[in-house]
């Protein structure tokens, strides 16, 4: 292995480290608690698993944590009354609402409900318009924390190739709007993309948001190039026992570690930072409401 690690576990402890120090001081010099409030429809179990670890981390970092856990036959109208009721509310910074969502509701009409200077997730039309454009935005928690990872690594990122491998609008998108604000020459990859060895091959940062295991090989890779590896892939591991399984990402650990100049793991890597960006997304929205200063090195 040439490349570094990027260790995004230790990156997001600092980064936790960092909020626990600002929602000290709001509380200290101005009396204010933020508040994250985390709305789950339905029983799904990794949603269940997400929501609690976001509601510890929230109160280890000194804020208020909500809960609201409703049935999945929840209707429409009533998961929609409560977005409201979380937005008339001066003590919810954040309103989160864990998706997927059951079938039978209308995701983007829920998130288009949220107050968009509570939607900490970044998924409101408004933020996705106020990112498109360049303009001061609550920015998707994934996206936020690769940015944070990238320019740790590198510094500026200006006039650097970049592809991101993935289209979604929870990462592939907003990760190359972040990018392209940074000043980088952006190309977004997908699965009609020809030619895609090339295409990455040009890259000096590679971020790779696609959902399949180990597709990315290190022959993709050029040589030093910064791979962020967004994927969470759960596959069968026969060698650690029958029925175990193990997680992987979306790249070749092993061999494009062997290219890369760095390089993040999976677990380790992209997955801590997403609950600390959430964290650092409410104080950066607790501050912006109170008409304080934003908290630097917490926002894009
Ligand atoms: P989506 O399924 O929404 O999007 C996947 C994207 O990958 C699509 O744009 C798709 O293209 C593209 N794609 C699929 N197959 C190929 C292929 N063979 N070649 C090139 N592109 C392809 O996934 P998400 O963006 O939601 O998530 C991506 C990965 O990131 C998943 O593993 C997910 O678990 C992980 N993730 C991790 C998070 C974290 O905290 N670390 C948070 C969010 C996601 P097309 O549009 O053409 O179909």
């Amino acid at each position: 292995m040439t490349a570094s690690l990027i260790d995004g576990k230790a990156f997001a402890a600092d980064l936790r480290v960092q909020i626990a120090d600002h929602v000290a001081r709001l509380k200290a010099e101005h009396g204010i608690t933020p508040g994250l409030a985390v709305v789950l429809v339905g029983e799904d179990p990794a949603s269940q698993v997400y929501v609690r670890s976001k509601g510890k981390q929230t109160v280890e970092a000194g804020m208020n944590s909500y809960e609201h856990k409703l049935p999945a036959d929840t209707s429409e109208a009533d998961l929609l009354a409560i977005v409201n009721q979380l937005n008339a509310d001066p003590a919810v910074h954040g309103i989160l609402v864990q998706l997927p969502l059951p079938k039978h509701l209308d995701e983007d009409l829920v998130i288009n409900a949220i107050d968009p200077a509570k939607d900490v997730d970044g998924f409101h039309i408004s933020n996705v318009g106020l990112l498109g454009t360049g303009q001061k935005a609550m920015v998707s928690c994934t996206p936020l924390g690769c940015l944070m990872l990238l320019r740790d690594q590198l510094g500026s990122l200006s006039g650097k190739n970049a592809v991101v491998i993935g289209r979604s609008n929870i990462v592939g998108k907003p990760m190359a709007n972040l990018l392209l604000r940074d000043s980088c020459t952006v190309t977004i990859a997908h699965s009609r993309t020809q030619d895609i060895e090339d295409v990455v091959r040009r890259a000096d940062i590679v971020v790779a948001a696609v959902g399949r295991p180990e597709m990315v090989k290190g022959d993709w890779i050029k040589p030093g190039a910064v791979v962020i590896d967004v994927g969470i892939n759960r596959i069968d591991a026969p060698e650690k026992g029958e029925g175990k399984t193990r997680l992987v990402g979306d790249c070749d650990f092993d061999s494009c570690a062997d290219v890369a100049g760095a390089i993040t793991p999976v677990p380790g890597g992209v997955g801590p930072m997403t609950i600390a960006c959430l964290l650092a997304n409410t104080v950066t929205a607790c501050c912006r409401m109170n008409g304080l200063a934003e908290p630097e090195g917490l926002t894009a």
